[in-house]
C-alpha cells in the first residue's frame, strides 16, 4: 500500500494536494461509536443539519467549483453546475425520503395496528469516482444521512481535495465528526473498507470492473446492502428528422460534454443510412469548432482534458485499435499538448468492423454505425452488456414507442441527450451498469430497510381451535 495520496491538476500537471492514507479500522470504529446517537436523533434534526450543509456549500460555492475544475480539469462553468447539483440534492432527498420510505399504518381489524416503518442500515461506505467528485458521492451521502446512517466516504484517489472540502462542509454545518468521515486512500483502502466487518453497506459509483470486484467480495455476505452505479456503452439512435442541426447538437452534447467522461455519455451513434452523409458533415463541422482548453480559459472551453496521461494514452490506444481493425476515422483523436491529457473529440465509423468491442471508452470517442431499419438500429443499440442510457433522436411517436419498448436501459430519452439526468428521477442501469438499486430519487430505497410491525396496546389473545374442553377435575 502506498502511504500517501497525491493529486495533480490535469490541465497543468502540477501537484495540487497530498495527504497520508487513512486508517480503515480507526474510521470504522469511530463511525460505529457515533451511529446509535445519530440514528436516534429526530428526523427533523437530521434534515435541519442537511439544510445547514446546503448553506455551507452555498457559502463556499466559488471555492468548491474552482477546486472541482482544477482537480478534474472540467471547465469552470461545468464545475459550477456540479456545485448547484450538490446544493439541490438536499431538498430533493428530503422529498424522496418522505415519498419513497414513509411511515404508514393501517387498522388490521382484530390483529391491531399494522405499521410499516424504515430503519437505517448502520455504517455505510461511500466510494466515489473522479468525474463528478462532489455531486455523485453526495448523492449517496445525503440520503444515507437523512435515513440515519453514518457515512465513511472514500473519494477517488484522483480527486481527494474535492472530497475533503465536501466532508468539511458537513462538519462546518454541525454534523458530528464521526457521522461523516473522510477516508483518504486508493483501491487498497477501498477494498479494505468494503471487506470490513463494521460496514453495513457499500454505496459505489465507478467502473463496472471495480463494481464487480465489490459484488464478488460481498457475495457471501448477503446482509450488507450493495448499491452499484457503474458505466455504460450508451447508444444514441438518429432516425427521421429534418432538424439535423439540432440533432448534431444533441449528439455532440451527449458524446463530448465533460470530455466524454460521463457514465451516460453516448459512445455509439447508430444512424439511418439516408441521414448518414448529412449528419456526418454537420458533426464534422460542429466538433471542429469545439474549444478544448484549460478550465479557466477565456473564451470558456466546451471541454477540458481527461483526468490524466495514463487515461489519455489508453484512449489513444483504443482509438488506434478501432481504426486498425476495420474502423474508419471521421475525426482523429489528437493529443495536442505534449505531456498533458488534452484530447480532441474523435469520431470513427465502425460499421465495417467485424467484432466491435463492447467496452466503455471513458473519453471523447464516438463510434458510428450505419443501419437501414429501425429494428436493426434497436438490435444494434442493445448489442451491449451494459444498459445505462439510450436516446432516440427524431422518429415518429410510433418509432419512439417501439424504441422505448425494446431498448434495454435504465434511462431512455427522446430528442434529448443521453446525459444530463435529473436528480428528481431514478438513476441507474441494467446489465453491467448497475445492480437494480438506482440512485438519485430512488437512493432513499437503499439507505433504509422496511420493517413490518403488528401492534396492540395490550396482550389480548385466545386459542380458538384444537384445545380440549376445560376439565375442572384435571
Ligand atoms: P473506479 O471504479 O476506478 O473507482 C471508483 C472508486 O472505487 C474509487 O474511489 C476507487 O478508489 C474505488 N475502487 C476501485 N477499485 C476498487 C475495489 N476493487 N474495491 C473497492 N473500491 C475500489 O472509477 P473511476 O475511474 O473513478 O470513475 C469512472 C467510472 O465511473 C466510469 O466507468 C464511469 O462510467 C463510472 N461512473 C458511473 C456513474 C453512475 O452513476 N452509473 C457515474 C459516474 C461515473
Amino acid at each position: 500500500m502506498s502511504s500517501e495520496i497525491v493529486s495533480f491538476e490535469p490541465a497543468t500537471g502540477e501537484e495540487m494536494w497530498r495527504a497520508p492514507v487513512g486508517d480503515v479500522d480507526e474510521v470504522v470504529e469511530k463511525a460505529r461509536a457515533s451511529w446509535a446517537d445519530w440514528a436516534s436523533k429526530p428526523l427533523a434534526t437530521r434534515i435541519e443539519l442537511m439544510r445547514r450543509f446546503a448553506n455551507e456549500v452555498r457559502a463556499i460555492a466559488d471555492k468548491l467549483a474552482e477546486t472541482i475544475a482544477r482537480e478534474t480539469g472540467k471547465p469552470l462553468w461545468e464545475a459550477r453546475t456540479e456545485v448547484d447539483a450538490v446544493i439541490a440534492k438536499v431538498e430533493i432527498s428530503i422529498t424522496a425520503y418522505a415519498e419513497r420510505t414513509p411511515q404508514r399504518s393501517f387498522d388490521n381489524a382484530l390483529q391491531g395496528k399494522a405499521a410499516i416503518r424504515h430503519k437505517p442500515h448502520g455504517v455505510m461506505a461511500v466510494l466515489g469516482p473522479y468525474n463528478f467528485p462532489a455531486h455523485l458521492p453526495n448523492g449517496h451521502m445525503i440520503p444515507a444521512l437523512i435515513a440515519g446512517n453514518c457515512v465513511i466516504f472514500k473519494p477517488s484517489e484522483k480527486t481527494p481535495a474535492v472530497g475533503e472540502m465536501l466532508v468539511g462542509a458537513f462538519h462546518a454545518a454541525g454534523v458530528p465528526d464521526g457521522v461523516v468521515q473522510l477516508l483518504i486512500g486508493a483501491r487498497d483502502e477501498g477494498e479494505a473498507l468494503v471487506a470490513h466487518d463494521g460496514i453495513d453497506g457499500v454505496l459505489f459509483t465507478g467502473s463496472a470492473h471495480a463494481g464487480i470486484a465489490i459484488n464478488r467480495k460481498l457475495a457471501s455476505n448477503p446482509g450488507k446492502i450493495v448499491a452499484l452505479e457503474m458505466g455504460g456503452n450508451n447508444p444514441i439512435v438518429l432516425w427521421d428528422t429534418p432538424l439535423l442541426d439540432d440533432a448534431a447538437a444533441l449528439i455532440v452534447q451527449s458524446a463530448f460534454t465533460s470530455a466524454g467522461q460521463r457514465c451516460t455519455a453516448a459512445r455509439r451513434l447508430i444512424v439511418r443510412d439516408t441521414l448518414y452523409d448529412p449528419i456526418i458533415e454537420k458533426l464534422k463541422k460542429l466538433t471542429g469548432r469545439i474549444i478544448v482548453d484549460e478550465p479557466f480559459a477565456d473564451p470558456a472551453p466546451f471541454m477540458g482534458p481527461v483526468i490524466d496521461n495514463q487515461t489519455a494514452d489508453g484512449l489513444m490506444e483504443s482509438f488506434v485499435y478501432l481504426i486498425t481493425n476495420g474502423g474508419k476515422a471521421i475525426r482523429h483523436l489528437n493529443k495536442p499538448r505534449e505531456g498533458l491529457p488534452f484530447l480532441t473529440p474523435a469520431i470513427v465509423d465502425v460499421t465495417e468492423m467485424e467484432q466491435r468491442p463492447d467496452v466503455e471508452l471513458f473519453g471523447p470517442i464516438l463510434q458510428v454505425v450505419k443501419v437501414s431499419e429501425l429494428d436493426e438500429a434497436i438490435a444494434e443499440a442493445n448489442r451491449t452488456r451494459f444498459g445505462l442510457s439510450a436516446s432516440l433522436i427524431g422518429g415518429s411517436p410510433a418509432d419512439y414507442k417501439c424504441f422505448w419498448a425494446n431498448i434495454r436501459a435504465g434511462i431512455v430519452n427522446w430528442n434529448r441527450p443521453t446525459n444530463g439526468a435529473s436528480s428528481k428521477q431514478p438513476f441507474g442501469g441494467i446489465g453491467l451498469s448497475g445492480n437494480h438499486r438506482p440512485a438519485a430519487f430512488y437512493a432513499a430505497d437503499y439507505c433504509a430497510y422496511p420493517v413490518a410491525s403488528t401492534e396492540m396496546d395490550q396482550p389480548r389473545a385466545n386459542i380458538g381451535v384444537g384445545l380440549e374442553e376445560i376439565n375442572p377435575d384435571r
